[in-house]
This record gives structure tokens, sequence and C-alpha cells, in this order.
């Protein structure tokens, strides 16, 4: 069975002070979950902080993750990372596509299928981001947009054990409106179907498929109990370590 993963998108938050004592708090709290617990935890601060919170982290259970990376190993790219150099951090995981990356820095399809591709032939784990706005879902598009961002990154030659998708509603993020359980699920079901068919059944039965969202203490049980949801991306929620903590043991019970 797919293992939740809960993964925490810090965004541009945290000074690095501030990021030391968030992950000492929350590595403190997972220090007394049991070993067996079947969850995994991943935390993305930005990019400068990803050495010293490698640190921070060593010999816990917490994997680290970015936020964004170029598409490019190299080159003349002022202001930009690249996966070599995230990977030089320890880090195991890539966010690629978030909806803050489409909406306010103009990413979108083959730039992001490039971005996907370098991330998962430098053998850290993408987690692709798509969802709708609310004009979309409200003009009952949202399979349409789905399908389409699944459809123009994800093919055969991205390897499954190396993906994770977030379905990440627009209209849930940052703004306290959560999908229901019901609405996700049924985002969830109809993505792992768009896998299947765009990789293979056995493939898309083993990806895992996070819900992003307002996701907090108060809601994350009822969504991660959902058969298609296998964990989550949460931003404001994981700012706070026994907010974080709050949703790790939901998705471990
Ligand atoms: C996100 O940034 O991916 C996110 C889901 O944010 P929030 O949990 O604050 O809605």
């Amino acid at each position: 069975m797919r293992t939740p993963l809960i993964a925490g998108n810090w965004k541009m938050h945290k000074t690095l002070a501030e990021a030391r004592e968030l992950v000492a708090g929350i590595r403190a709290g997972i220090d007394k979950m049991p070993a067996d617990a079947d969850v995994q935890v991943l935390i993305c601060p930005p990019f400068q902080h990803l050495f010293p919170m490698a640190k921070a982290v060593a010999g816990s259970r917490i994997m680290l993750g970015a936020q964004n990376a170029h598409e490019e190993p190299q080159g003349a790219f002022t202001g930009e990372v690249s996966v070599p150099m995230i990977k030089d951090t320890g880090a195991t995981h890539v966010i690629i596509g978030h909806s803050e990356r489409r909406q306010l820095f103009g990413e979108k399809g083959d730039r992001l299928a490039r971005k996907v591709r370098t991330v998962v032939d430098s053998h850290l784990t993408a987690i692709y981001c798509v969802g709708e706005t609310l004009e979309q879902r409200e003009a009952g598009q949202t399979e349409q947009v789905v399908r389409k961002q699944i459809d123009e990154v994800i093919n055969r030659e991205v390897r499954a054990d190396r993906l994770a998708v977030a379905y990440e509603p627009v209209w849930a993020i940052g703004t306290g409106r959560t999908a229901t359980p019901e609405q996700a699920q049924d985002a969830h079901a109809f993505i792992r179907k768009r896998l299947a068919a765009t990789l293979d059944p056995a493939s898309a039965d083993s990806i895992r498929i996070l819900y992003g969202g307002s996701v907090k203490p108060g809601n994350a049980a009822g969504l991660l109990g959902r058969p298609d949801i296998d964990g989550a991306l949460v931003g404001g929620a994981c700012l706070v370590a026994e907010d974080f903590l709050a949703i790790i043991s939901a998705a471990s019970g």
C-alpha cells in the first residue's frame, strides 16, 4: 500500500533562526512517535535554508525538499537554482508546478515537463502540482483542466517511482477554504485514472497523490481517510510545529 506523505511547503517564510526553532519542534514531536508509524514527513524550506536544515534533520525521519528548480543543470540563469545544487544539499524531493509558480511566475506546460524530467532523471522525487481555479471549478472544467496539466507533463518517460502528484485546487490554497473530502477524493480518483491511462495501472496505483489546500489539524483526518488521498501538501499549517505534527499524526493513525 502507499505510505502517506505529509509535506510542508514553507514558501518564503522563516529566517534561519526561526527555521531552526520550527524544525527542532517538529523533530521533538516526531521523535515521540512510534518508530514504525506508517507516515513519511517532508519539509520544503526556501533554498538558502536547505543546507542548514539538512543538518537540523540529520538522523531523524524528516526528509528535505525544495520548492522549485530550474530545468537546466547549469548555465546563465541569474537567480535560479539547479537540481544538482539541490541534490548537493541532501534534499530528496522537489515541488514542481505549484500554483504560485504557475500564476505568479508564468510557469506552465513544456517548461514544467522539462523540470519534472530533470528532477526524476536526477534520481530525486518530483511532487507535481495540479489544480483548477474557482472559476474553472464553477464552470465545470475541473477534470478538463487537471487532465491537461497531467497530460502535458507526465508520460512514459517519467519514472513512476520518482513521482508524486499534488492535487491543489487553487481556490483552497491559503484561503482557509478546503475541498470537502468528497470533492478531493473525486479529483484524486480522476487523477489516478488518468495516470493509469497515461502510464499503466500498476504505476498509477503506486503513485502517491497528495491533497493540498488549507489542510489543518481539524480537517486532516477526514481528507486523509479517503482511499485515493495519500498524504498532504501543507502550506500555512506547516509553519507551526504543533499543527504540522497534528496533521502527521492524523496520517499515521
Ligand atoms: C500550498 O502552499 O501548497 C498550500 C496548500 O497552502 P495552504 O495549506 O496554506 O493552503
